[in-house]
């Protein structure tokens, strides 16, 4: 018998978990209720297979009551015949039925599982970025895979089982209580005896169990971080592979003790087990004994059987449903942590009265615009500006002045605090969602790629781009040559975020992916990472005629950028400092000229 649970969960709950019960109300149970509603049919046809299968279940148990008695007994060659051949034919029927219900059991689990995933993955996709930046990757995925499949677990295991685990055990008692009220009273007492003390040897191994799994945790932990890619070229860099494998050695070390110590707590568990539960046999033999040969009970040999195999029955039953309230408790702080994310308000969301315009000039005015990331400090401190359709606007300043969160509001990646950011004249929160986001196309710094084929990334902005516009793309980003100098051309793997690729070819590929989305506004992140010369002037021929062809916003880091817009602002401490063109700032000497001399001319001269 295992002390573990289904998926390896223990039977007992952890003091971490006492003390986060939720608390069960109506409302919860109700809400779990209504993820079961659209399957009560088949949830219907379960119960009658789980109520058939454990009655029949629980059959050959008390045919061999009239085994003994009538067929060897009473030599009765014909009913033995008959009886043992009803008996294997139950067993057979309890177990098809038991296959039925398994699959429908299954389905309807896989089912719940589907709608609870999909209705949990559209609404993350809905949460505002600042979600994403401050929860722990990990635990969004755990809350999308194992608390949902969590779930699963309590329909397939723990609905069944206190639905079948109560019919066996009624049907026992029953059966029971019909041939021998002394024995079965007897049987009744000596059930919990005996489960109550495995229990508790249960329980310790348990908490073997548990710290064995939080060193397993630790050693994941390590796994994870070293042997990602990032963390091996971190490793590697600072000579710390020694010391890691110190690191993973020592806990696997306290792991090998601690799991020596927790297998032989279930040897020393089972025999303990296997002892309490023979004795309960024996007292029923012992007492039947007396009952029949002393007392003349009207009790026979066959009833004798009929009640040891019918208590050997309730020691699992018993012992489930013991352990009833901690799936209870487990799985309603399952739905409640689901719950939890379900119910996060979807911050920036299309508004009620949403309009979509027919077309888009793309004319952005920032009115007075105060934004912050966290309440305590403000990042842009009132900003003002208007981008005219057709025209370019580069925004210089120092690192962490806020250029990149002026951007972020434009597709509203965030929502302004105060202030408005306006396309063609209407407030960016009162446009449809869709339709502002088809219009923004960005080139970020950071350039997501995703592990697949170049084909299949430069396809992700617009699926439906034929290959003509495809190969146009990437000439004008300037990285067809590299494409088709490749063994497999477009269809090239690009590696784990674009690993296999370079810098420059990674920004080139993300150039020729916002010219298939062909956005009413294309907004560039330079990088403020040196690419060599050539990379830079691939990319700078690229680029070029991009900002005089279409409305643009450019972080620019590099001259000749700049030089290519229409206006300069000058970004500092979350305000426009300065603003004006080249021409105008470079002998100001404010802020620009001194960008210009530190930053600017040394890569002009470089
Ligand atoms: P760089 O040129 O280095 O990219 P930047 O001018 O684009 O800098 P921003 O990225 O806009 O600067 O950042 C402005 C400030 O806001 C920084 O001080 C940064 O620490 C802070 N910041 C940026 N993103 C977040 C975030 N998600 N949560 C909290 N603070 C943030």
């Amino acid at each position: 018998m295992s002390m573990r649970g289904p998926g390896g969960r223990g039977a007992y709950l952890s003091d971490e978990e006492k003390a986060n019960a939720p608390k069960v109300t109506g409302e919860l149970v109700k809400r779990v209720v209504s993820y079961l509603v659209p399957y009560w049919k088949q949830m219907a046809v379960v119960l009658i297979a789980i109520a058939a299968s454990s009655v029949l279940g629980m059959m050959p148990a008390m045919l061999t009551g009239r085994i003994i008695d009538e067929g060897l007994i009473g030599r009765n060659m014909e009913m033995l015949v008959k009886l043992i051949i009803a008996s294997l034919a139950v067993t057979f029927g309890s177990n098809l039925i038991g296959v039925l219900q398994s699959w429908m059991n299954t389905w309807i689990a896989e089912h719940i599982t589907y709608d609870m995933r999909s209705q949990m993955f559209r609404h993350l996709q809905k949460m505002p970025q600042s979600f994403f930046t401050s929860n722990n990757q990990g635990d969004i995925i755990t809350r999308m895979t194992s608390d949902i499949s969590g779930v699963q677990r309590v329909i397939t295991d723990t609905l069944t089982s206190i639905l079948s685990n109560s019919i066996t055990l009624a049907v026992a008692l029953i059966a029971m209580y019909s041939r021998n009220w002394v024995l079965a009273t007897l049987g009744v007492l000596v059930v919990p005896l005996f489960t109550i003390p495995t229990r508790s040897a249960g329980r310790k191994r348990w908490s073997l169990t548990r710290e064995s799994q939080t060193i397993s945790d630790e050693i994941n932990g390590i796994l994870n971080e070293t042997l990602s890619v990032s963390g091996q070229t971190l490793v590697k860099l600072f000579n710390r592979e020694e010391k890691e494998a110190e690191k993973y050695e020592a806990a696997a070390r306290r792991q090998i003790d601690l799991n020596v110590r927790e297998n032989m707590a279930g040897r020393w568990f089972r025999v303990v087990i296997s002892t309490f539960t023979s004795i309960g046999p024996m007292l029923l033999y012992l007492v039947g004994g007396i009952l029949m040969m002393k007392y003349n009970a009207d009790l026979t040999v066959g009833d004798i059987t009929v009640m040891v195999s019918l208590l050997g029955r309730m020691y699992g039953p018993v012992n489930s449903l013991l352990n009833i309230q901690v799936d209870w408790i487990r799985s309603m702080a399952m739905f409640t942590r689901i719950f939890e994310y379900l119910d996060m308000p979807v911050a920036i969301d299309n508004a009620p009265d949403a309009v979509t315009p027919d077309h888009a000039d793309g004319n952005i005015v920032f009115n007075d615009v105060r934004f912050s990331y966290e309440p305590s400090r403000e990042i842009l401190k009132g900003i003002n500006f208007e981008l005219k359709s057709g025209k370019s606007i580069a925004l210089v300043g120092p690192s962490g002045s806020g250029k990149s969160t002026i951007i972020n509001l434009i597709p509203r990646l965030y929502d302004v605090d105060s202030g408005s950011v306006t396309f063609d004249g209407i407030d960016v929160r009162k446009l449809d969602l869709k339709f502002l986001r088809e219009q923004v196309g960005i080139v970020s710094q950071e350039t997501y790629l995703f592990n697949g084929t170049i084909m299949e990334n430069l396809k992700y902005a617009n699926p439906s781009a034929t290959g003509e516009t495809i190969v146009e793309a990437c000439k004008k980003a300037n990285i067809y040559d590299f494409i088709v100098s490749q063994e497999k051309g477009f269809n090239t793997m690009v590696g784990n975020r674009g690993l296999k690729l370079s810098g420059g070819e990674k920004q080139r590929l993300s150039i020729a992916r916002v010219l298939l989305k062909d956005p009413t506004i294309l907004i560039f992140d330079e990088a403020t990472s040196a690419l060599d010369s050539i990379s830079e002037n691939l990319i700078q021929e690229a680029i070029d005629p991009l900002i005089k062809e279409k409305t643009s916003i450019l972080i620019a880091h590099r001259l000749s950028t700049i030089l290519a817009a229409d206006e300069i602002l000058v970004i500092k401490d979350g305000r426009i400092a300065e603003r004006g063109t080249h021409h105008d700032l470079v002998n100001a000497g404010g802020v620009y000229t001194e960008l210009y001399e530190t930053q600017f001319k040394k890569a002009l001269e470089a």
